[in-house]
């Protein structure tokens, strides 16, 4: 909660925040594959953004597990945060609430791309990130001139709220409280969707000490697109952390596997596993992603290095790059095996509007769905070069189905730096909550 003395008279109103989630995606409400979702963060750092003695009353729903209710009370302001594929779900919302006389405004990564659109369904959009738009939306509607749009990129990181987490509901996720950092990541991957929300420096190390010092759980997750990003920092934070003793885990780059110091700094403040977007096996397809590492045949050693510094590797791959082939794809399954990967992801290759790719195929005519929630990365929304795209959303479920046999599983686990470790349990849910979300079901 943040202080408030620009706000005219003795305001009081009830909020309503919700992180919409895509009503056609049950899979995630599982127990198993609860074990692949975290608490939601944007409601945590929304919430602590409302400016004090607003309010008088503010609830919160997560859709990952809670549902939305129109008439249990009358909100005056309900604010919807919502991805893409989340973004019919979230409309309808807006639709409902307007109905019911609510001020709806709307704010994520779907609106910050397609303002005109969500203006449609909302009162006012707030696009990019949320510190310094939200607070001043907060005081514009508490004085009765709220802004039909709100953006402000210009986020100072030192004035970064510790996020409420204490409001966030835990029922079906993993329960590891998630942190951020630094939101930066100075590369520029074609696909990349986070370069529309976050333009930011990273946060002074004190307040992320500070604030990792308040979670009581030993293990976090760092939510930074490229943790590793900005080496300097890194190295001055991981220090930092070390006497907290904390266990961790983050996103990093295929380059992190050559820088030993680093790895072993890594190791030494706690961190267990990165997850790291390997993308493909085919280097012409790390080509045509704009990819900055784009040597696939040094991914094993990569793997191994990171393995030989106790940490655990989640390999992230894309299908439907322009340079796929049918066969290729179809051999990742073994392709995964060989590279001796912890864990592993598989999307379909989804163009997500305001990105360099949407704007390319659709120049070029190739989008051929733009029903969002179809926006899943388990369905080709575009033309694919090499095959239909319904040939490539049955090979995408095939891969999944095969790279999550038991067989495989287990042998995961007896390979992996974690097997003689009590986290190796978490790896073991990850895979299985994998497993279970990638059931071969078709995309609708
Ligand atoms: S490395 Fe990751 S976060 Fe950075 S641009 Fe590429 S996909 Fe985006």
């Amino acid at each position: 909660m943040i202080e408030s003395t620009e706000l005219s008279g003795d305001i009081t109103m009830k909020i309503l925040m919700i992180h919409a989630w895509n009503e056609k995606e049950k899979a995630y409400r599982g127990h198993f594959s609860g074990m692949l979702s975290y608490p939601s963060m944007t409601l945590a750092v929304l919430y602590s953004l409302v400016p004090e003695g607003l309010y008088e009353r503010i609830d919160t729903v997560d859709e990952n597990s809670q549902r939305v209710n129109y008439d249990s009370v009358h909100y005056d302001l309900v604010m919807i945060s919502f991805e893409t594929s989340s973004a019919l779900t979230g409309y309808k919302h807006c639709d409902e609430f307007r109905k019911r006389g609510s001020y709806v405004a709307v704010g994520g990564y779907h609106p910050t791309a397609m303002r005109e659109e969500a203006l449609t369904h909302a009162d006012t959009v707030i696009a990019g990130p949320a510190e310094n738009s939200v607070p001043a939306f907060l005081r514009d509607f508490a004085n009765g001139c709220p802004k039909q749009f709100y953006r402000d990129y210009n986020v100072c990181m030192a004035d970064h709220p510790i996020p409420a987490r204490e409001i966030t509901t835990k029922k079906h996720t993993l329960g590891i409280p998630a942190v951020i950092a630094d939101r930066g990541c100075f590369n520029n991957c074609k696909y990349c969707s986070m370069r529309t929300m976050w333009r930011s420096d990273p946060r002074p190390v004190e307040g992320v000490i500070e604030e990792l010092r308040g979670i009581k759980s030993r293990n976090v997750i760092f939510y930074d697109p490229n943790f590793f990003g900005k080496r300097e920092y890194a190295m001055k934070l991981m220090e930092a952390m070390k006497p907290l003793k904390k266990l961790w885990a983050c996103n990093a780059t295929a380059d992190f596997g050559y820088d030993h110091e680093l790895m072993a700094a890594a190791y030494e403040s706690g961190c267990r596993g990165v997850l790291i977007g390997l993308e493909s096996m085919n280097t012409s397809s790390l080509n045509d992603a704009d990819k900055r590492f784009r040597q696939s045949d040094k991914y094993k050693e990569i793997i191994d290095n990171i393995h030989s510094h106790g940490m655990a590797v989640n390999g992230c791959f894309v299908l439907g790059f322009d340079s796929d082939t049918e066969e290729e794809l179809l051999a990742l399954p073994e392709r995964v095996d060989a590279l001796g990967l912890d864990c592993c992801r598989f999307a379909v290759l989804t163009p997500y509007p305001g990105t360099r790719l949407y704007r390319e195929l659709d120049s070029a005519g190739r989008i051929i769905s733009r029903q969002w929630d179809r926006y899943n990365q388990k369905t080709a929304v575009f033309a694919p070069a090499n095959m239909t795209a319904e040939r490539l959303d049955e090979i995408h479920r095939d891969v999944w189905r095969r790279a999550f046999t038991w067989r495989r599983i287990f042998r995961r686990m007896r390979v992996s730096p974690w097997r003689h470790r009590w986290y190796v349990f978490i790896l073991l849910g990850a895979n299985i909550g994998f497993k279970f979300l990638g059931n071969g079901k078709k995309a609708k």
